[in-house]
């Protein structure tokens, strides 16, 4: 059975791996309204090795239905984009800055990603991926501070827990303006610069 999660802090402290984190976090009723209205928790996925982390803002309608993230037209959409910068979904880390969605799809309250912000800095050192893409303001806020603008940070190598960060505009921005907007074209060129760093970003071998 799921035990009752209400400080975030601890819990996720205490998952030593991907797997007790989304266990623990399935219990979590820190947001009150949003435990109550949802139908799944929405952890994320990680396959192994994931060298890229995702991260979006909250789980849509579909995702809360299915308990996966970015399945709707956003995910669509962002597997397109994935393929085409050469990079499949299913080896990329993808997580959201709150873990439920917020009932009618409004924007994560600054409350409710501050409560739900350990999870996912735990997932960071979790992945402990080469390279992170916020993507839209949700989740440049949660890399950089609210005070931050998505426009002003966009197109610089930035950091975000001691790894490097890149900046982008959500996919569902991208839908939102249409294939000829601004946020459809920077989404493709930041996804496409996010692989291309990538190699350059891997570890050397250890010697033995
Ligand atoms: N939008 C997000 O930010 N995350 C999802 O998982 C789906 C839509």
């Amino acid at each position: 059975m799921t035990a009752v999660v209400d400080d975030p802090s601890t819990a996720a402290a205490a998952s030593p791996t991907w797997t007790a984190l989304v266990d623990r976090v399935a219990g979590c009723v820190a947001c009150p309204e949003l435990a109550a209205a949802r139908r799944h928790v929405v952890p994320g996925e990680c396959p192994p090795g994931a060298e890229l982390l995702l991260v979006g803002e909250a789980p849509g309608a579909q995702e809360d239905a299915a308990g996966r993230p970015f399945v709707g037209r956003a995910g669509q959409l962002l597997d397109q984009v994935l393929d085409e910068a050469g990079l499949s979904r299913d080896r990329v880390a993808v997580a959201n800055v709150l873990k439920c969605r917020p009932p009618g799809n409004r924007r994560p309250t600054r409350a409710e990603a501050g409560r739900c912000r350990p999870w996912l800095d735990r997932q960071v050192q979790l992945v402990d991926p080469l390279l992170v893409v916020a993507m839209g303001a949700t989740a440049v806020a949660w890399a950089l501070g609210p005070a931050v603008r998505l426009g002003a940070s966009r197109g610089e190598l930035r950091e975000v827990a001691g790894r490097p960060l890149l900046v982008t505009y959500h996919p569902s921005a991208a839908l939102r303006f249409g294939p000829g907007g601004v946020p459809m074209a920077a989404l493709r060129q930041d996804l496409a610069w996010a692989a291309g760093l990538l190699p350059g970003l891997r570890r050397p071998a250890e010697p033995w």
